[in-house]
């Protein structure tokens, strides 16, 4: 049996999937005008560009998970020593933003394809959750290890929610612009809400089931345009009893810099520091690193 309500075909769509039988959930997402709208805002070299579009992709899968309005979720990489010492994306109700520090002479020096080691160095990534209803905050903190940020992000979900997961992501650069698009996928046997997962087991045979065929979805098909994200879902798990699939939030690139925005963070300092920052026309310059836009902030 196949349920389907709203369902999406076009980018910067995600798309909610259930596996009633597995106990098993999933998102997929392909990410197109989005991606270029933040790529273009700076003028990245390639690895960069294709590191912060995984992390995008990555960040709408994760960002999907918040149930409520206002809540945010934010995916930090950082390193001491890295050529990338900072890597930022969040997500805030289907709004996506990230930017990326990094060392371009060094960057230069490691070739085309860089390995998430050689970019990263010894790394973390830090995953957190902001839930507006409650004004809770869930931090997980892992070291970035692996063949890229989906398999850090692997491990967060294990060791910080002990949450089976498995995340894909595919990218495409085309001429007219990047594709790229995810798969995340997990296994909630206590349910959505169940905190008790201590004594999850870890072979658990829902979960070998539903992951083989997860991990059998190709990059070419995250990314083809010409395939629907239903049909992606109905490929992998067609032979499930039952996949519930539903439209998630379509995304935009959101960011939060206005000049009331600046004006309210500038306001908390002291006011010598505050004259301190001023320019010679009495104006405090400030950018916005997601956007690379300047402001001219008069107080
Ligand atoms: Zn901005």
């Amino acid at each position: 049996m196949i349920e389907q309500a709203q369902p999406s075909t076009g980018f910067d769509q995600l798309l909610h999937f259930t596996l009633p039988d597995r106990d098993a959930r999933g998102r997929v997402v392909r990410l197109g005008p989005v991606l270029d709208t933040i790529l273009s805002a700076h003028s990245y070299p390639a690895p960069i560009r294709c590191i912060l579009a995984e992390a995008l992709v990555v960040t709408a899968l994760l960002g999907s998970l918040l149930k409520d309005q206002g809540s945010q979720m934010t995916v930090q990489a950082q390193t001491k020593g890295g050529v990338i010492d900072l890597l930022v994306c969040d997500y805030r109700d289907g709004e996506v933003r990230g930017y990326v520090r990094h060392d371009r002479a060094r960057l230069d020096e490691l070739g085309p394809t860089p390995s998430l080691f050689a970019l990263f160095g010894e790394g973390y990534l830090a995953i957190t959750f902001d839930l507006a209803a409650t004004g809770q905050r869930y931090q997980g903190v892992v070291p970035l290890e692996g063949n890229s940020l989906a398999e850090a992000c692997e491990s967060y979900f294990f060791q910080s929610e002990q949450v089976r997961t498995l995340i894909r992501v595919g990218l495409h650069n085309t001429p007219s612009g990047c594709v790229a698009g995810g798969m995340l996928l997990q296994h909630l046997p206590e349910g959505e809400e169940g905190r008790e997962r201590l004594h999850v087991q870890l072979d658990h045979p829902e979960w070998e089931h539903v992951s083989i065929l997860g991990r059998s979805v190709k990059d070419e098909e995250l990314v083809d345009p010409a395939l629907d994200l239903e049909t992606v879902v109905w490929r992998l798990f067609h032979e499930e009893p039952e996949i519930r699939i539903e439209g998630g939030p379509i995304l935009t690139r959101g960011c939060r810099c206005t000049i009331t925005h600046y004006q309210d963070i500038l306001s908390r300092f002291a006011p010598a520091d505050r004259e301190d920052m001023k320019n010679d026309d009495g104006l405090i310059i400030v950018d916005c690193a997601f956007c690379s836009r300047e402001f001219e902030i008069d107080l």
